[in-house]
């Protein structure tokens, strides 16, 4: 379907985007890659009435090392994320995760503020985030503020910005020695996950993160508990789908979403050496 009419503003610079979104409030929305905003607006699910593009300020496309965690601007796409030294040395994880976004057209088109930003419990990205405890940074009419992952996501689509505010940066704990595993369970490889599970086995602190089985990309809290406790992956793993919710659909049924979450947890701790 062709996406209701909209008034198109290109901004130039964070400035702009933010001041653009100020003026226009709730009837405004931000286009980065458009890979997910789009499909909604020609389905008619998202009709805004102003499109404030982003997709040309270079300056939110970065990698940096900051100490220790990388900073990622949120304009950075997929592709640079996937082929990033700096990330394969720091993040493996993130790495591995963003590789299985989708398609190459997809991954050089989508940006990791997008796929945070956009609060889809389907995305891969989150649930390496979330793995990582990574802090999302928000720029807005009060200035800057950093939000933990775990207090980003509040609702199926919803996130802690309000709609004055733009994500600007994801900041992501380095992990070089941490053992990881990304388990995708999906039909064809392109395809999006059915169900999916990011793991970070730490010595100090480890990490679980799971696609498609809530609301919002789910922290697998009694997973990593049992972890801590020096459970091994398969009575970990056992406890994978405790306190969520997961839809069902043509795709699976929510208690077959239960099983593959166990089974695909079970898969990534023990790939994760535990
Ligand atoms: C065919 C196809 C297959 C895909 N497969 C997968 C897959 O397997 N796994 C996966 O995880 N994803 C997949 N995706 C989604 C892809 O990763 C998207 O790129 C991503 O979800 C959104 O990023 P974007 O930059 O395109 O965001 P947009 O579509 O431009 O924006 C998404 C939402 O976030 C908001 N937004 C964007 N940037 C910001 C910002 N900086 N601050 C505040 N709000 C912002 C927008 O207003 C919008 O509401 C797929 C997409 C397509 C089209």
């Amino acid at each position: 379907m062709i996406p209701a009419a909209f008034e198109y503003i290109r901004a130039g610079s964070t400035e702009e985007a933010l001041s653009a979104i100020a003026e226009h409030g709730d009837e405004a929305k931000i286009l980065a890659g458009g890979h997910s905003l789009i499909p909604l607006m020609r389905f008619r699910l998202a009709r805004p009435e102003v499109l404030v593009d982003v997709g040309q300020i270079t300056d939110l496309s970065y990698i940096n090392d900051d100490g220790d965690h990388l900073a990622i601007g949120a304009l950075t796409r997929h592709k640079d994320v996937e082929t990033s030294d700096l990330v394969a040395k720091q993040t493996p994880l993130l790495q591995a995760v963003t590789s299985a976004v989708g398609d190459p057209q997809v991954r050089h088109r989508g940006t990791i503020g997008g796929a945070t930003a956009h609060g889809d419990p389907a995305s891969d990205i989150p649930s390496a985030l979330i793995a990582h405890r990574a802090i999302l940074v928000a720029d807005g009419p009060n200035g800057k503020r950093e939000i933990p992952v775990d207090d980003f996501f509040k609702g199926f689509l919803e996130t802690d910005l309000s709609p004055d505010e733009m994500l600007v940066e994801v900041r992501v704990p380095k992990a070089p020695k941490a053992k990881w595993s990304f388990q995708k369970f999906n039909r064809r490889a392109q395809d999006w996950a059915i169900v999916g599970v990011s793991a970070l086995v730490d010595k100090n602190q480890s990490g679980v993160g799971l696609v498609n089985m809530d609301s919002v990309p789910f922290r697998a809290t009694e997973v990593e508990e049992a972890i801590s406790s020096g459970a091994n992956a398969k009575d970990a793993a056992g406890l994978a789908a405790q306190g969520c919710s997961p839809s069902s659909d043509l795709n699976a049924s929510a208690k077959y979403r239960e099983h593959l979450a166990r089974v695909m947890t079970e898969r990534a701790l023990a790939e994760a050496g535990l």
